[in-house]
């Protein structure tokens, strides 16, 4: 593919803050082509009322080359695509949308390639056989689709709301053929992840807004992987008390990073330089 120029945009709600359209920016620019990437927050007056549909539509007819897909669309976007990716169609879930030349829709989850490719950067050995994972919420899916479908044989999940993790596992078991997934209660989920190779933190604890740890880490021993999908701060008061306790870490930049390199490879067929992006994620916190 060549380009003079790339149009990307993201739609969601509430994404001002969102790091990915400088990463594509500068990913376009560096490879030479001059790279939009439009914010489309449907809570602004701006697009208020606007219909997924109607915003689909528009993006096709004004050359949009992609879009990413989030927070409350990632569902609702399905049926409007033309074609699925095998883990967009698995998890049911899109965050990525390439746009043909002839106006063609095929979803993606960049979320679920993301945060695989983090993994095995960040902790090439990690331990599979058993996994445990907080947080049954919309990056929870991604982490447990892509946990089962990357080599852990049996994952556990909890959330402070059980009808969530059970959901999640019925839905992923269903996915993939196999029961890899037990939603399991998040009282005691110590004495699980006790057991266990590794632990994710799928929930938003370790934010500002919300301080400490969603488990126990005294749980934890130097045999244990620890990951985390919170990247703000990118040192998690887990990922801190996990790394002092001996155990290797994974922070949440990983996943962040990856699913915008996978999704500027699908929207220009140019190979992104994940170590450029990685730089002007880090230059935004
Ligand atoms: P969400 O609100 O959809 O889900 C969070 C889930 O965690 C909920 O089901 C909630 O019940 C559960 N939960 C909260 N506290 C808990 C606790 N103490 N124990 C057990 N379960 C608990 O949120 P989300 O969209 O899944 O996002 C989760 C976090 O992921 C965000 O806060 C953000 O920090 C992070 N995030 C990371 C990336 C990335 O690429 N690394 C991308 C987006 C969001």
């Amino acid at each position: 593919m060549n380009h003079d120029s790339i149009l990307l945009g993201l739609i969601g709600e509430g994404i001002s803050l969102s790091r990915t359209p400088a990463m594509h920016e500068a990913e376009g620019l560096a490879q030479g082509a001059a790279t939009v990437y439009r914010r489309l927050d449907t809570l602004t007056d701006r697009l208020k009322g606007r219909s997924l549909t109607g915003l689909l539509d528009a993006a096709r007819a004004t050359g949009f080359n992609g879009l990413n897909i989030t927070h409350p669309y990632k569902q609702a976007v399905l049926p409007l695509l033309d074609e699925l990716s095998e883990q967009a169609a698995g998890l049911g879930s899109v965050n990525t949308v390439v746009i043909s030349p002839d106006g063609k829709l095929t979803g993606h989850n960049t979320d679920v390639t993301g945060f695989s490719r983090g993994l095995e950067e960040g902790l090439p050995d990690a331990g599979m056989t058993e996994v445990v994972q907080v947080g049954a919420g919309g990056v929870g899916n991604a982490v447990a689709y892509s946990l089962v479908t990357h080599g852990v044989e049996r994952l556990y999940v909890a959330d402070l709301d059980p009808t969530r993790a059970q959901a999640l596992a019925e839905s992923i078991n269903a996915a993939v053929g196999r029961e890899a997934v037990t939603g399991v209660d998040a009282r005691g989920i110590e004495d699980v992840i006790a057991a266990a190779d590794g632990v994710v933190n799928a929930t938003p604890m370790g934010m500002p807004a919300h301080p400490g740890t969603a488990f126990d880490t005294s749980c934890l021993t130097p045999r244990h992987w620890v990951g985390d999908v919170v990247y703000m701060p990118i040192e998690t008061q887990l990922l801190a008390e996990a790394k002092a306790l001996g155990c290797r870490t994974l922070d949440g930049t990983g996943m962040a990073i990856h699913q915008a390199v996978d999704a500027f490879r699908l929207f220009t067929g140019l190979e992104p330089d994940a170590g450029r992006m990685r730089a002007t994620f880090l230059s935004l916190g």
